[in-house]
């Protein structure tokens, strides 16, 4: 072989390698792939038995229950919206604690729609006792007189219609593609999202371009929402606004930080197994978020507490699988809903106290108002929880970044070896074939987003 054609392999091989590399660069994106554990859907709700089962409690309950079923995504699903109240009780909506929750923003974390439908079991089965006396009967009254809860239970239906009927359980986005929880008006289409259509983060056309995030808007302009929480699964962290790029950059914090944070240590600290790690999203995570649903609910429409729970992850996954990484397995179902849901019980506690003393002590329509503090400073109390989720977040990112700087290393040590074979016009290294395999390491290589 003379070395002419040596040196034509050689630019041909440097070219299928910086190809490989680029596509292990965007591998952020989760693509189909065969899952080493499935759900078994008699243990985990399948998207018609969420429908069904949905409907079967608004039907019975609807003296406390009701679908507001309007709210439907781009392909006609409903999102199954429901409002938990006592309708004929003397307070009226705007003096109870009116809070609303989401679920099922990401397709392929089903676990925060299981660990719905475990609180409105709890609810309901106290609505039955209602009149008897029981324990179970005096927390619901106890929630349904004093509460106002808007529950978004399906958020994205096509994402999940998408997911089960594909069998790809990977799937983030809506049935396009789009990650809903880059498409909020708040630092919409920064760094922190994607305009790539095959991106897993792909934010759509424009904020708000998907009738799936219409609904928060609409109900936001309608309801003055004391607290909003958007629940999620793929790691065990709460987070307080906020999450953009900008934010990160300028270490920017919400007005409320002072009582969101008490109100995330008593969440954290509610959990029967181990405390949550919590703290400021941009300190807690290495990565930013662009146009999230909590951010928008901070930052346009003052909503006093809002917080991304990410309610469940797996302690040491490993592979490439997504279901078992984002839920747990079907056996262990139960008793790990049945491990979180003391944190809604702590949540509306704290904030039933909040609103008596905050209506006992001021006027509403002043001290609702959230905006961006400007000074930056903290309340003394709380620096040891920021001080916390500052740690936290060095220790993650130290993690995440490990696999990427090997990535990056071969890369350099690849092309650094194309140049300089390529100068001298030599083949050597092809005869002995140290080349690591990409593919393999692509495998490890998931930063798989989860807010
Ligand atoms: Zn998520």
């Amino acid at each position: 072989m003379n070395s002419d054609i040596k040196y034509r392999i050689l630019i041909a091989w440097c070219t299928f390698v910086l190809i490989i590399f680029q596509q292990n660069v965007r591998s952020e994106k989760i693509t189909f792939q065969k899952e080493n554990y499935t759900p078994d859907y008699s243990f985990y709700h399948n998207v018609t038995s969420i429908v069904s089962h949905m409907t079967k409690i608004v039907n019975k309950y609807g003296k406390y229950i009701n679908l507001k079923d309007e709210f439907r995504s781009k392909a006609g699903h409903s999102q199954l919206v429901i409002r938990i109240s006592n309708f004929t009780s003397e307070k009226s909506g705007r003096d109870k604690v009116q809070i609303l929750f989401a679920f099922g923003e990401h397709a392929r974390e089903f676990f925060p729609v299981e660990s719905m439908f475990y609180f409105l079991k709890n609810l309901t089965r106290g609505l039955d006792e209602l009149h008897q006396g029981s324990l179970s009967g005096a927390y619901s009254a106890w929630v349904v007189n004093n509460f106002d809860i808007y529950i978004i239970g399906m958020t994205n239906p096509d994402g999940r219609y998408y997911l089960e009927e594909s069998g790809n359980y990977c799937w983030r986005g809506t049935g396009s593609g789009i990650d809903l929880n880059r498409n909020f008006d708040w630092n919409f289409a920064g760094p922190g999202s994607s305009k790539d259509s095959h991106d897993e983060e792909f934010r759509g056309p424009r904020p708000f371009s998907e009738p799936e995030t219409g609904v928060f808007i609409k109900l936001a302009a309608k309801i003055s929402f004391d607290a909003f929480l958007s629940f999620h699964s793929g790691i065990r962290q709460i987070y307080l606004p906020f999450a953009d790029t900008k934010s990160k950059q300028q270490n920017r914090l919400p007005e409320n930080i002072d009582h969101m944070l008490k109100l995330a240590r008593r969440m954290s600290h509610s959990s029967p197994s181990r405390p949550f790690q919590f703290g400021l999203a941009h300190r807690l995570i290495d990565y930013s978020a662009d146009g999230t649903s909590f951010d928008y609910m901070a930052g346009v429409a003052s909503v006093p507490f809002s917080l991304a729970v990410e309610m469940w992850g797996h302690e040491n996954h490993t592979g490439s699988s997504c279901f078992d990484e984002f839920n747990p397995r079907s056996e262990h179902l139960q008793e790990e809903v049945a491990l979180v849901h003391p944190l809604y019980v702590e949540m509306l506690s704290y904030l039933l106290t909040w609103k008596t003393r905050k209506s006992a002590a001021r006027n509403r329509a002043s001290s609702t108002l959230i905006r961006v503090r400007k000074d930056n400073s903290l309340n003394s109390e709380h620096q040891q929880d920021v001080l916390y989720a500052s740690q936290t977040s060095r220790e993650i990112s130290r993690s995440a970044s490990f696999e990427s700087q090997i990535i990056y290393v071969i890369f350099a040590l690849v092309v650094t070896g194309c140049v300089i074979l390529g100068v001298r016009h030599t083949c050597q290294l092809m005869r002995k074939k140290r080349i690591v395999s990409l593919k393999s390491l692509s495998l490890t290589f998931s930063l798989c987003k989860h807010l």
